[in-house]
């Protein structure tokens, strides 16, 4: 047996790519601003800016888009995404949207109000920025344990409990339309959240009657960790697993470009009938009618197939070995990194690679810029260009805790020899990691502004 599982699949089309040159590769990246979201993709060789819709799909997903139904409402692809959702996830009511952030933002339009707060373990960027957007204010509740990039918690990404009851205590159920929780815990490392979590914090929620909502992009990969590490879940499938997850919940939200392995489309879900009104009311206006949401039909039978494969064990125990197996090649050289490793990315830790850079100077931006400049790779800054804000009562900027570089796994699309190539890279930069500068910004917008930033190295 080889440590990690081998590949449960063969590759049947293959997509070339390429290695530009040195000199190519430094005035691309000037060209961009020193922002790796401006680069063309053809001048990237192996490319882990996100997991997001960048999965290979399979042939039965592409012998389902064959089988769209591309009528405006009702269309059999619908009834067969229905069918999935109701399967998996158990919600009553439940629409298509074109990705996560657009679930989000309908989700956000009719619940949050300004001056309400909404708290989760760690809202993603853009669920942050949907609450921000609507005048709320997201509150991140997530246990200790997953500010240390060396506790080997199994369940770093769970909620802490007395944190969460103080909270609501402080702020008045009135003030806290929703409460969240997002499974894996993307912005802290891909890190998984217990069922035992999930349990109390629905019962928090709900013994103040608070509607309870899960984001649910990595589901299935949350699903195969609890079965992995929880006591009591070694002998349930994964589906079993996910199914009592989402029991437990009102609703979710989701991206359906992560763990249903589709390029474009997402998913919102709840129980009450009354707010399943207002959500179809509002998506008819900013997505498209409910029975498609801004998707083509095909989409939705890819998302429908995807869904499965997602929680199928095979797949599930190769993925977080391929993402376990670049940790290991990583471990061995030193290199920092959040541990365990999460489901979907490894988190290298920036701000212990490069000490002489501080926070206000962008250690992460700095090596991810390398990493481009070593080998064509591009990797995404998490730290101080995603998150550093102003204090809206001081004005005195605020820094993450950690300043990370995601290392995004597409499923399904790159080999061992690429994990090699990429581990290589990392271990050379290491190695001449003192001589690195910080950078600043010449332009950078106020919402996301990780996306459209430029830079100067200083
Ligand atoms: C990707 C992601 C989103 C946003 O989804 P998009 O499809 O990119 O709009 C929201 N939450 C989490 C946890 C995610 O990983």
């Amino acid at each position: 047996m080889t440590k990690h599982p081998p590949e449960p699949f063969r590759i049947k089309v293959v997509e070339p790519i390429r290695l530009i040159s040195h000199e190519q590769r430094v005035a691309a990246i000037q060209e961009a601003g020193y922002n790796v979201f401006s680069l063309k993709a053809e001048d990237i060789f192996i490319d882990l800016l996100t997991d997001s819709g960048t999965g290979a799909m399979s042939q039965r997903q592409w012998a389902g888009m064959m089988d769209g139904d591309e009528s405006y409402a009702g269309a059999k692809s619908y009834y067969r995404l229905k069918k999935s959702v109701e399967d998996i996830f158990g919600f009553e009511h439940f629409v298509p949207a074109h990705q996560g952030r657009a679930a989000e933002n309908i989700l956000a339009a009719v619940m949050v109000k300004p001056g309400n707060q909404v708290p989760s373990n760690m809202h993603f960027d853009t669920t942050d920025a949907n609450i921000r957007a609507r005048g709320g204010r997201p509150v991140n509740l997530v246990i200790e344990e997953a500010f240390d990039p060396a506790n080997l918690h199994p369940f770093k990404g769970n909620m802490d409990l007395l944190k969460l009851k103080a909270f609501i205590d402080e702020t008045g159920r009135e003030n806290i339309p929703l409460g969240m929780i997002t499974v894996t815990n993307n912005a802290g490392g891909g890190q998984p959240v217990s069922m035992e979590n999930i349990r109390s914090v629905a019962e928090i929620y709900h013994s103040y009657g608070i509607p309870f909502f899960i984001d649910a992009a990595r589901y299935a990969e949350n699903a195969f960790f609890i079965k992995l590490r929880e006591p009591g879940y070694a002998d349930k499938t994964p589906l079993e697993i996910a199914r009592e997850m989402f029991s437990y919940a009102d609703g979710f939200c989701m991206s359906a470009k992560k763990d249903a392995i589709v390029n474009i489309g997402g998913l919102l879900g709840v129980n009450d009938a009354a707010l399943f009104q207002n959500i179809s009311n509002e998506l008819i206006l900013r997505e498209g009618f409910v029975s498609y949401g801004g998707l083509a039909g095909r989409d939705l039978d890819a998302i429908a197939i995807g869904l499965y494969e997602g929680l199928d064990e095979d797949y599930l125990s190769y993925r977080l070995g391929q993402t376990a197996y670049l940790a290991g090649l990583l471990r061995e050289n030193g290199i920092g990194m959040i541990e365990p490793p999460g489901g979907h990315a490894i988190y290298v830790d920036a701000g212990a690679m490069l000490p002489q850079i501080p926070q206000a100077e962008f250690p992460g931006q700095s090596l991810v810029v390398e990493m481009y400049l070593e080998g064509g790779i591009r990797a995404v800054e998490i730290g101080s260009v995603m998150f550093a804000q102003p204090d809206p009562l001081t004005g005195e900027v605020v820094y993450p805790r950690l300043e990370l570089v995601r290392l995004a796994i597409p499923r399904r699309v790159y080999t061992q020899s690429h994990m090699d190539y990429i581990a290589e890279t990392l271990v050379k930069i290491s190695k001449r990691a003192d001589k690195l500068r910080g950078y600043k910004f010449t332009y950078a917008p106020e919402l996301l502004r990780h996306f459209t930033a430029r830079f100067q190295p200083l």
